[in-house]
C-alpha cells in the first residue's frame, strides 16, 4: 500500500494559530486564520502525476490565497504565507527530491503543521 502522489496545484491545507494584529495596547492574537494553499512553486519539471507536474518534498510550496486580514506580524502578507511540504517518500525520488504524497507533513506561516491534500489518487507511493 502507499499514500496517493501530490501533484501541482494539490493544496497544503490548516488553521494558523499564532498571527498578530493591532489591539488597544499593542499587537494582540489575531485567533485562528484558515489557510489553504496551492502547491504551484518549484513542482517537477520532468515527473508528472496524472498529467500534473509531480510535487517535491523540501522543494515545492504554494501561496496561501485564504483571506488573513490586518495582520501585523512577519507572515502577514500573502508572499510569506508559505506552505511548505516537508516530507515525503524514503524510497521513491522525484529530481532528487523525496516524493510527496497525502501522507508527506507540511508546515504553514510560522511553521505551524499542516496537511497535503494529495489527489493523485491513481499513482500510490510507498
Ligand atoms: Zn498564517
Amino acid at each position: 500500500m502507499g499514500a496517493p502522489a501530490a501533484k501541482q496545484n494539490d493544496r497544503v491545507n490548516g488553521v494558523c494559530q499564532a498571527h498578530l494584529m493591532p489591539g488597544p495596547t499593542g499587537q494582540q492574537p489575531a485567533g485562528p486564520q484558515v489557510f489553504s494553499a496551492p502547491v504551484t512553486y518549484s513542482v517537477a519539471t520532468s515527473v508528472e502525476v496524472e498529467g500534473e507536474k509531480a510535487v517535491k518534498a523540501l522543494a515545492s510550496f504554494g501561496l496561501n490565497d485564504q483571506t488573513h486580514i490586518g495582520l501585523t506580524d512577519p507572515f502577514g502578507l500573502p508572499p510569506t504565507q508559505r506552505g511548505i511540504v516537508t516530507t515525503g517518500s524514503s524510497t521513491v525520488f522525484v529530481e532528487g527530491q523525496p516524493m510527496a504524497s497525502s501522507s508527506s507533513r507540511c508546515v504553514m506561516c510560522f511553521g505551524s503543521p499542516a496537511t497535503l491534500a494529495a489527489t493523485g489518487a491513481s499513482v500510490l507511493v510507498g
